[in-house]
């Protein structure tokens, strides 16, 4: 048999960041099990008990991690999509040792090259992997935020390739503004935030 492609089907993140639980319940009633995040402090007091009251959900951070935050960050959520550096991945290994936890980590790509941006170059992915692979965290995939206002069709073609080249089951790319263009090029997780729940103040 030829031409017989498997496609997988992106699942979305609800981004659910600054909005409040009233505005998330119906989702959860709704059977939405994948919600994101990028302050650990919020998400602490937004899904701490919910969470225990359906364990079901998954819960992604999606922000800047700061090494002071691990602690808390790895109690509570089920995947990290942020991590860039050998110290953050130290630390949730230490963590989540601790806890007896493993949660699920995406290595964070640079991939326009900016620098006022989060995230590993490109050159780098391979040795930060190497080392998380090193310290028992189980890296998942790559997750990446193109430079806004370009053609981020460009930048999720490349990320395609080198998850390709590296066999992660997991792609994070895709928001709003691109989450059709993510979702051509093969990302697993898309992350939206507005389109969902309505303009961020
Ligand atoms: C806020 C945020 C999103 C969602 O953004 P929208 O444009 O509202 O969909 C996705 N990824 C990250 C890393 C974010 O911080």
């Amino acid at each position: 048999m030829t031409g017989l492609n498997i496609i997988k089907l992106p699942k979305i993140i609800a981004v659910s960041k600054t909005f409040k639980m009233d505005k998330i319940l119906p989702l959860i009633e709704h059977g939405h099990i994948d919600f994101g995040e990028n302050k650990v402090q919020e998400a602490i007091d937004k899904w701490t008990d919910l969470k225990e009251k359906k364990p079901n959900i998954q819960l992604h951070m999606i922000g800047k991690l700061q090494t002071n935050k691990v602690k808390f960050a790895v109690k509570l959520f089920d995947y990290i999509h942020s991590v860039d550096s050998e110290k953050l991945a130290k630390k949730i290994a230490e963590e989540q040792l601790k806890i007896n936890r493993q949660i699920k980590i995406f290595i964070q790509v640079n991939i326009g090259d900016e620098d006022q941006k989060a995230g590993v170059r490109v050159e780098q992915v391979t040795s930060l992997f190497e080392f998380c692979m090193g310290i028992n965290l189980n890296v998942v995939g790559l997750m990446c935020i193109p430079p806004v206002g370009t053609e981020t069709s460009f930048y999720f073609k490349e990320m395609e390739k080198i998850s390709r080249s590296h066999k992660f089951s997991e792609l994070s790319m895709g928001m709003s503004s691109d989450y059709l263009e993510a979702a051509k090029n093969n990302s697993t997780y898309l992350r939206i935030g507005s389109r969902i729940f309505g303009q961020r103040n």
